[in-house]
């Protein structure tokens, strides 16, 4: 077995706290049904005294989980053997001083960077979590992965589970939205993509269900050894900083993941003593799906010591199916009305003093455009980061002077349709074909421009836009 025994499976209730070996495949305690975390007996572990000595595995690129992204902070996430990691050089992904969209933002210049993890090898940040979540399955000897996914989480796992040898995967997807540049990826990559009549919510319901009855791994965000992958977009971030703490993460929240692990990997970092100080956590919903922002920001719900108030998540779900509300915003990959990882976010807000705030899909693409002509580009729910940092630095929350970095989890070429939609200002196009109401396509749009086959023309239009 290539599991490290001094990593260990825990409830994150504090009440409860119980405890399973890495070998276990759990999505939550079997004791209370909570979700549960991955921890470590950390003073049997050897970790880096000081967070620039993981500079030294840039000299040893040329090992594969040296070069990975994720693998080459190994110490910080050691339940399985490197050596033995699912990895196809994720986490290739640079954080990069954005001027142009810090202006949009209303950020000082040299104060807002963009951490572009669509430059992974699937194009979204999932496969930070995959190569972790894969390299536990293949430990187990697990023959078949699945998840729910509104895309990218398939196409992470179809290209993971082609590459481990003797893997298969079995995709859920719903009914709805879902970008044609993700679906395209899991056929390709040889998925077993099932299309289930419900939506989002109800496809994760049921691949639970299941992957339970059927003993199939599960890949979704419950599953605790993805997140620990999910961590080190933190630990780059700090290294493009020059290990220096910034004052502000904006994450675009979904299943809540992402800030789940941000806030799990800075609690770590801090208590392991290798940094001193814990940034701001932003999670930013989109207004059509927007169970975290209600519930935080309205209801007062907190992870109050573990002890949060269950009753009012179930209230709020209860209104939800009474009101038989559904999920929905262009940004697909966060078109999510029960986040699985509530509990865990609640902490991370904890953990770093965050805030929650919602994000028309207006907004949304008005910064996903700036974003694109600033030179980065990205996909609809990225792009919610963007515009949830403009919205806190006009209410005064963020500080223009302080330092914001925003995730850009997706690429741009994941959803073309909506990018060629808003630019082409083609109004009843974007309303008809994509069935997005209420967006003014124009604000930013690039149309092209016709042209007759003439050097005069060609010429005059050149001098007329350019
Ligand atoms: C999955 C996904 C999200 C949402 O992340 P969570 O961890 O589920 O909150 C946001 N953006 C993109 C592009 C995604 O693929
Ligand atoms: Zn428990």
């Amino acid at each position: 077995m290539s599991l490290d025994d001094r990593a260990f499976q825990r409830c994150i209730s504090p009440a409860c706290a119980a405890t399973f070996g890495p070998e276990e495949v759990l999505t939550g305690c079997s004791r209370c049904g909570e979700l549960l975390d991955i921890d470590y007996e950390w003073d049997r572990l050897e970790v880096p005294t000081r967070l620039s000595e993981f500079e030294r595995a840039w000299s040893e690129r040329r090992i594969p989980w040296q070069f990975s992204g994720v693998w080459r902070f190994r110490s910080l996430l050691p339940f399985v053997r490197a050596e033995q990691a699912a990895t196809i050089g994720e986490g290739q992904t640079l954080l990069q001083q954005a001027d142009r969209v810090g202006r949009f933002v209303g950020s000082n210049p040299g104060r807002l960077w963009l951490q572009y993890e669509g430059m992974n090898p699937s194009g979204s940040f999932k496969d930070n979590g995959m190569t972790a979540a894969i390299s536990h399955a293949k430990a187990i000897g697990a023959k078949r992965a699945a998840c729910a996914s509104t895309g990218n989480t398939s196409a992470s796992l179809a290209l993971y589970a082609g590459m481990a040898a003797g893997m298969r995967s079995i995709i859920f997807i719903g009914s709805g939205k879902i970008a044609y540049g993700k679906l395209s990826q899991a056929l390709d990559y040889g998925a077993l993509t099932l299309q289930i009549a419900g939506d989002f919510d109800d496809a994760m319901a049921r691949v639970q269900e299941v992957c339970h009855r059927l003993g199939i791994y599960l890949v979704n965000s419950v599953n605790p050894f993805r997140l620990e992958g999910q961590k080190t977009v933190m630990l780059r971030v700090l290294e493009g900083l020059g290990w220096e703490v910034p004052d502000w993460i904006v994450v675009p929240g979904g299943n809540l993941g992402n800030s789940s692990a941000f806030g799990k990997a800075f609690a770590e970092l801090h208590r392991i003593g290798l940094i001193d100080r814990i940034p701001r956590l932003a999670v930013i919903n989109a207004s059509g799906a927007r169970t975290l922002n209600e519930l935080a920001s309205e209801r007062g719900l907190t992870w109050n010591g573990g002890n949060y108030d269950r009753g009012l998540v179930d209230r709020y779900y209860a209104e939800l199916d009474a009101s038989r509300s559904k999920a929905s915003t262009i940004a697909s990959a966060i078109e999510i009305n029960r986040p699985v990882n509530l509990a865990k976010c609640l902490r991370a807000l904890d953990v770093c003093d965050g805030v929650v705030r919602e994000v028309t899909d207006q907004e949304i693409l008005d910064a996903k455009a700036q974003v694109g002509a600033g030179g980065y580009g990205c996909e609809p729910a990225s792009a919610a980061s963007v515009a949830g940092a403009k919205r806190l630095r006009a209410e005064g929350v963020i500080g223009a002077d302080e330092r914001v970095v925003c995730i850009l989890t997706g690429h741009l070429l994941k959803d073309p349709d909506v990018t060629v939609a808003y630019h082409s200002a083609d109004q009843k196009r974007f309303e008809e074909t994509l069935g997005v109401r209420g967006v003014r396509t124009a604000s930013y749009a690039n149309h092209a421009v016709a042209v007759g086959n003439d050097f005069d023309e060609i010429a005059r239009a050149i001098q007329l836009y350019v």
